[in-house]
C-alpha cells in the first residue's frame, strides 16, 4: 500500500503529548534519534536495581468508523490498536510511581515506543540503550496490550513461555516462460506451479510440523498474468508465516524454500524465495507471569486474572526486549460495555472501540509490577 505523505507524517507518532504529560513528574527524559521515542527514568527514593515499563504508541492507516466522540481528526489514521491507551497507561503508571517515590527501591525506565507496527521500534530503542537508561541493565521489563474484543473489560491475561507468535513474511516468485494460452507446451506456465505451491505449503504446515508447536502460513496475495489467453512469465505469492517456538522459527525458511524449489523443479521451472524475518516469538518469564497474576488477583480479585491456555498468533516487537531481560507481556481486556467479547470488533478494525474502564487497570498493574519487582532487590 502506498501511503500519502500526510498519512505517513501522522503515523510517525508525535511525542509532544507524552512529553507534556510527564513534564511535571521530575523524571530524567531523553528523546530518541532513530525514532520519535521517549525514554524517561524515574529515580526511586531508595537505591536498588532498575525495571522497565513499556508503552507503544503507533496509530494505523485505517479510516476510523468507531462512532466515538473522539474519533481521529486525521483522515485515514486511527488508533485502531488501542496504543493511545498504552501511552496514557504508561503516563498513569508514572504518576502512580512518582507519588510513591519513597517506596521505590530502585529506578523505573519508562519506554515510550514508536514503530511497533512492523518497524522494529523496540529493537532500535534497545540499540539506543533503553535497557541501560537508568545506569544499569534493567532486571525486568513489563508491557501490556489492550484488546477491544475476546476479553471482558479489565480482565488481565497472560501465560508463561510463548505469549505471541513470531511473524515472518515471504515473497515467492515463480519464473516461467510466457506464451500463447492455446499452446502451453511451448511456454513454461508459472500459474499452475504457483497454485500447487499454495496448497503444498498447507500440506507442509500439517505434515512437517508438530501440531503442538504449529506453523501458520497464509498466502494473502497472489498475482500473475494480464488476460485469459496469455501465459505470463512469472507468478508472485506473498505470505505471512507464524510460528510459536524459537526452534520452529529457525527451521521454517529452509523447509518452505525446499517445498517451493521442489515444486518448481518438478515442472521444469525455477522460483526465488525472498524470506523476510519479522518479529521473533514473544516469550514470557514464568516467575514474572506469576508475579503479575498474584498482583492482579490481589488488587482486583480472583476473577480479574486469566491464565491463558494458548498464545495469541499476533506478534510484538516487545519480543526483542524479552530476548534480553526477564519480564512479562500481558493482555488487558477492553471490550466496550454492553458488547459481547466474542463478537465485538477486534483490534485493527475500523470499528474497534476500547473500554475506558481498562484505563484504570493498566496503570495500576504496571505500577504494581514495578514496585513489587524492585522490592525483591537485584
Ligand atoms: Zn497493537
Amino acid at each position: 500500500m502506498t501511503l500519502s505523505a500526510e498519512t505517513l507524517a501522522a503515523l510517525r507518532s508525535d511525542a509532544a503529548a507524552q512529553l507534556e504529560a510527564i513534564a511535571p513528574l521530575d523524571l530524567e527524559v531523553r528523546t530518541g534519534t532513530a525514532l520519535s521515542s521517549v525514554v524517561a527514568v524515574l529515580r526511586g527514593g531508595r537505591p536498588g536495581p532498575a525495571v522497565l515499563l513499556r508503552g507503544d504508541m503507533d496509530a494505523l492507516p485505517v479510516a476510523e468508523d468507531s462512532g466515538e466522540p473522539f474519533t481521529s481528526e486525521r483522515a485515514g489514521v486511527m488508533h485502531a490498536c488501542g496504543h493511545d491507551l498504552h501511552v496514557a497507561g504508561l503516563v498513569g503508571a508514572a504518576r502512580l510511581l512518582a507519588d510513591r517515590r519513597d517506596q521505590l527501591a530502585g529506578d523505573v525506565v519508562l519506554m515510550f515506543q514508536p514503530g511497533e507496527e512492523g518497524d522494529h521500534g523496540a529493537r532500535l530503542m534497545i540499540e539506543e540503550g533503553v535497557l541501560d537508561a537508568a545506569g544499569s541493565r534493567v532486571v525486568a521489563a513489563y508491557a501490556l496490550h489492550v484488546l477491544s474484543s475476546t476479553l471482558p473489560a479489565g480482565l488481565v491475561a497472560s501465560r508463561p513461555g510463548t505469549a505471541l507468535a513470531a511473524a515472518d513474511s515471504v515473497v515467492v516468485t515463480v519464473h516461467g516462460r510466457g506464451g500463447h494460452g492455446s499452446m502451453p507446451h511451448l511456454a513454461a506456465d508459472p500459474v499452475p506451479v504457483a497454485a500447487e505451491i499454495v496448497l503444498a505449503l498447507q500440506a507442509m504446515v500439517t505434515r512437517q510440523f508438530d501440531v503442538f508447536d504449529p506453523v501458520v502460513v497464509t498466502v494473502g496475495r497472489i498475482e500473475a498474468g494480464t488476460t485469459d489467453n496469455i501465459i505470463p512469465a512469472t507468478a508472485v505469492l506473498e505470505a505471512t508465516v507464524r510460528s510459536f517456538s524459537e526452534a520452529t522459527h529457525r527451521v521454517v525458511p529452509e523447509r518452505l524454500t525446499r517445498v517451493v524449489d521442489g515444486i518448481a523443479a518438478a515442472h521444469g521451472l525455477t522460483a526465488t524465495v525472498d524470506y523476510r524475518r519479522g518479529y521473533p516469538v514473544t516469550s514470557n518469564t514464568a516467575a514474572e507471569v506469576d508475579r503479575a497474576g498474584d498482583l492482579v488477583r490481589g488488587m482486583f480479585g480472583e476473577q480479574a486474572y486469566l491464565a491463558a491456555a494458548q498464545p495469541l498468533s499476533g506478534a510484538e516487537d516487545f519480543s526483542y526486549v524479552l530476548q534480553e531481560v526477564p519480564g512479562a507481556y500481558l493482555g488487558l481486556g477492553a471490550t466496550p460495555p454492553g458488547e459481547d467479547p466474542a463478537t465485538a470488533a477486534y483490534n485493527h478494525s475500523a470499528r474497534a472501540r476500547f473500554a475506558e474502564e481498562s484505563l484504570a487497570v493498566g496503570p495500576a498493574v504496571l505500577a504494581a509490577l514495578a514496585l513489587d519487582r524492585l522490592a525483591q532487590g537485584a
